[in-house]
């Protein structure tokens, strides 16, 4: 195992999603101000990054810039020094309107650069969406976080690298058990790892996220193999088969728990935004 001890690691917490509901678990934020809460105690728990999507008055997913500019005001209001990750996910809206935030400039925002299945029906990330939406985040200094669902998406990120779609040094999250895409394997993941030390260098920073109950394996697989780690209430709303998780923070602190035993301090937002290469807020 790589000697990891040290190191800190860096927790983004994906709030909300497209998905879940209050259905599936009270605790989901959907309006604006119940997201900056649950960002803020999900912060206050070691969390640096937030992901966010944004719902409409009905709870429904959608790509309103104006939703994203008041989540944004809020997170950077209540939480200074959070970096914050706006979603051009594809469940939110179709085409350009994917992208139609990334004018307010947040520190990040998510990039998938290929297509694969979802459990019931294609993500499609068309060629000529992504060449926009990679231009658009150039455009607007915008860091992307490349979703690799699969190993042609780290190959892909590398050739947009070089081809200078991408600036900097990609930040690659390895996205795991969703189902009819990749599943949670472990031989996968060691090979995405050196993947991204071949083509990216040795340092290069990557990330991890599991769906559902992969969440706490790929969180254990990322913070004792050198990697930053993604949790919250998007990706998982349990903590396990008879427990739903109360807030994104109790998520948080499962990863939290993970650094203390791996021996991994806990990057705080200086420092995350030292090893993603951002610079400090405003
Ligand atoms: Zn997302």
């Amino acid at each position: 195992m790589a000697d990891v001890k040290g190191k800190p690691c860096v927790i983004c917490v994906a709030i909300t999603g497209s998905l879940p509901t209050k259905a599936n678990n009270p605790a989901v934020p959907i309006t604006v101000a119940e997201q900056v809460e649950s960002t803020h105690e999900a912060f206050e728990a070691g969390a640096s990054i937030a992901h966010c999507h944004v719902r409409d008055d009905e709870g429904k997913p959608t790509s309103d810039p104006e939703r994203f500019a008041r989540l944004k005001e809020g997170i950077e209001a209540h939480c200074p020094g959070m970096i914050v990750q706006l979603s051009t996910g594809g469940r939110s809206g179709a085409g350009q309107a994917r992208g139609g935030m990334l004018p307010l400039r947040p520190d990040m925002a998510s990039l998938s650069v290929g297509s694969n299945n979802f459990p019931t029906r294609v993500y499609e990330n068309p060629p000529d969406l992504v060449d926009w939406l990679a231009a658009e985040m150039l455009r607007h200094g915008v860091k992307p976080e490349i979703e690799a669902f699969d190993l042609s998406h780290i190959l892909r990120a590398h050739e947009m690298q070089q081809k200078g779609q991408l600036a900097g040094t990609p930040y690659v999250q390895f996205v795991m058990g969703v189902k009819n895409a990749m599943p949670a394997d472990r031989d996968v993941f060691d090979y995405y790892i050196r993947t991204v030390e071949r083509l990216f260098g040795k340092d290069a920073p990557w990330c991890a996220a599991g769906i559902g109950p992969a969440q706490i394996v790929l969180n254990d697989w990322a913070v004792s193999s050198g990697g930053h780690a993604r949790t919250g209430l998007e990706d998982n709303v349990r903590l396990d088969r008879d427990r739903l998780a109360p807030s994104n923070a109790a998520l948080v602190a499962r990863v939290v728990a993970l650094c203390e035993k791996y021996e991994r301090p806990v990057a705080d937002w200086r420092q995350a935004r030292q090893i993603l290469g951002l610079a400090a807020p405003m």
